[in-house]
């Protein structure tokens, strides 16, 4: 039988705020070019799923016991910190839920939707995650979503075995998918891998479906496939997996249909799958690709009032263009791992996607670009302005020239709300040595001119790059919260520096003064590297570094931005004589015997506000008081 039915499917465990946008996208390609094909987003079944289970006990009682015992402690270490802001996420929505007539679910008695906010905020609290021994968890990390179970993702052997150990996600997809897929006739199952959380889950997901349907022919595919997993060697890795499809997914799952229902099906003609055959791995050439203006707008494959976002943020993610015009960063391995390829698509027909988008309803778009072209971006946003399309957009782009106030103000004209750049290292010599191609009176006038506009920016940093000092660091980091406290950065992300492999720093580390170690050959998965020998600073410091940066810019950020606005949020105690007099409570929080109100003014509430790394050293104050321990 010709165009039997394919299933696409995003793996747990991410975010369940939006459906990670690959599926959508190949879902939309495949039925237009003929493939029936239905989706699944297991990743948000498994919050649902977890909501059920879980619904009768009592978990938020313990929660709110530990956050007052974190709340009384002087000073939080890193990871209390985020336990911290973590469980005063939870609370947040509880005033959030209170708000709202149709979510007033502490009168109904019943904690459903209480168990949909906090699976969002924090699904440890929702998770008993201890079965069978296993050694697993589930971790919220600045806004996003860890799983650890015991395997180390860079090491396919660690993986293989770990996902025949017990893990509470075995349960989840043994219940779910014996409802949902044991009884269809599956041509393929693809299973998306975007993340190396996302990746042991995966492999126990194909285990299971295997369980069911062995016959049915499974393929992995996304970054982490494409970055790590497809460079195996291992033959066990295929024990449930048919095969892993390396770069865009859209011509070679068109392939792989035609050749499962050939008569003579030939997997070697397949672009970029990784299969076993003899008990070798053999790997095929990747083929061409679709240019990104030629790729549809994505259906509504899922119910979006499924997801769990009560924040409005964007739920559909298009990308404007791909791959980088600069290129030449010396950490970066987006040019060097050959699967990102420079696209600069017809303005044009991207601009119809975006107005499809609009029209349908969208308000709120981010626009993925590795690297948004400013030029681009100006012509895209006159084109905005001229047509009055009024939506909100967020983009990633580089320092450069072409930032003047004019540009700036054009961009928050068109919508933009907000603008993520790689600011790496405030530090003209670390500039030059990483290539970044800018310098710190660049970046300063590129700023400047941004909080003039009103266009808010994120900045992302590192610590610990090559031949980088502690003084350096420091110096660097003076700078950068000086940008903060002056209002100029709205959030900062401040990573560890390691080497990433195919970055120039990888091809020729003496170039950069770094010496490489020998890899671990258990290892086979190219993970990069850590620990590194370099004149700087030592690994150890700048693990400390990084935790203190961090630390202190969420700090600033919660006195600049929580007293403005998540300080609406505040809890004052119920009765309080400031309470009772400057404003009338519209709502009260009675919990385990504790009674707090909420602020008379919550319900101007704006719900972009929030920043998870704000909220690291925030105190709920019991009594009148509105103050932040600084
Ligand atoms: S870090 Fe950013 S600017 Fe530098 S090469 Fe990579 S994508 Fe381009």
């Amino acid at each position: 039988m010709r165009n039997k039915k394919c299933l696409m499917m995003l793996s747990p465990l991410e975010m369940p705020t939006h459906p990670y946008a690959s599926v959508p996208q190949l879902v939309t390609w495949l039925r237009a070019n003929g493939r029936p094909t239905d989706a699944l987003d297991l990743n948000l079944e498994f919050f649902w799923w977890l909501i059920e289970k879980n619904e009768e006990k009592s978990l938020f009682a313990a929660a709110w016991e530990e956050l007052k015992d974190l709340n009384a402690r002087e000073k939080l270490a890193g990871e209390e910190a985020w336990r911290f802001a973590s469980l005063y996420r939870i609370f947040q929505f509880l005033d959030y839920l209170s708000l709202v007539p149709d979510k007033a679910f502490f009168e109904k008695g019943k904690y459903r939707s209480l168990y949909l906010m906090t699976a969002n905020m924090f699904p440890p609290l929702a998770v008993p995650l201890k079965k069978d021994g296993a050694n697993e968890s589930i971790s919220y990390e600045y806004a996003t979503v860890k799983y650890r179970g015991d395997a180390n993702y860079a090491s396919s052997a660690s993986l293989v075995a770990s996902i025949e150990k017990g893990s509470i996600l075995d349960e989840f997809f043994e219940d779910f998918l014996s409802k949902r897929i044991l009884h269809e006739d599956y041509l393929f199952v693809g299973i998306s891998v975007p993340f190396f959380s996302q990746c042991e889950p995966a492999m126990r997901l194909a285990r299971a479906i295997k369980r069911m349907n062995p016959g049915v022919h499974i393929c992995l595919g996304g970054n982490y496939v494409g970055l790590h997993l497809s460079h195996t060697e291992n033959p066990d890795v295929f024990k449930y997996i048919d095969s892993l499809s390396v770069g865009d997914g859209e011509i070679p799952l068109l392939e792989l249909g035609g050749e499962l229902e050939s008569p003579c099906p030939d997997m070697g003609r397949v672009s970029g799958l990784v299969y076993l055959e003899g008990g070798k791995v053999r790997r095929n050439p990747r083929g061409s690709f679709v240019p990104l203006d030629q790729i549809p707008v994505p259906d509504e494959i899922f119910d979006r009032s499924r997801y769990f976002n009560p924040a409005g943020d964007s739920f559909i993610r298009i990308r404007f263009s791909e791959g980088c015009s600069w290129g030449r960063c010396a950490f970066c391995n987006l040019a060097g791992c050959g699967l990102f390829p420079l696209q600069r698509p017809d303005e044009n027909k991207m601009f119809e996607k975006i107005r499809t988008l609009v029209n349908r309803g969208e308000k709120i778009l981010y626009l993925g670009d590795d690297e948004s072209d400013i030029d681009a971006l100006e012509r895209f946003a006159k084109r905005v302005i001229a047509e009055g399309l009024v939506f909100k957009w967020e983009t990633n782009i580089r320092f450069s020239p072409g930032v003047t106030l004019e540009w700036a103000m054009l961009m928050r004209q068109a919508g933009c709300n907000g603008l993520a750049i790689g600011l790496e290292n405030y530090d003209d010599r670390l500039l030059r040595h990483i290539e970044k191609g800018t310098s710190v009176a660049l970046i300063d006038q590129c700023l400047e001119n941004l909080a003039w506009a009103g266009v808010p920016v994120m900045a992302y940093m590192m610590v610990g790059l090559p031949t980088e000092s502690e003084e350096e660091a420091r110096r660097s980091f003076g700078r950068l919260i000086e940008k903060v406290r002056g209002g100029y950065i709205k959030s900062v992300f401040y990573s560890l520096y390691a080497v990433s492999r195919d970055s120039p720093i990888d091809r020729n580390p003496g170039k950069y003064g770094v010496t490489l170690p020998p890899q671990d050959p258990e290892l086979d998965l190219r993970p990069g590297y850590g620990v590194f020998e370099h004149s700087g600073m030592s690994h150890k410091k700048a693990v400390e570094l990084q935790l203190e940066f961090t630390e202190k810019i969420a700090e600033v950020n919660a006195t600049l931005h929580f007293t403005e606005k998540q300080g609406q949020y505040l809890f004052v105690k119920e009765g309080s004589p400031r309470s009772a007099e400057n404003a009338p409570v519209p709502g009260m929080i009675s919990w385990q015997g504790e009674s707090l109100t909420l602020r008379g003014d919550a319900e101007g509430i704006s719900l972009k506000t929030y920043d998870p790394g704000a909220l690291t050293k925030l105190r709920i104050i019991k009594d009148q008081e509105i103050s932040l321990d600084g």
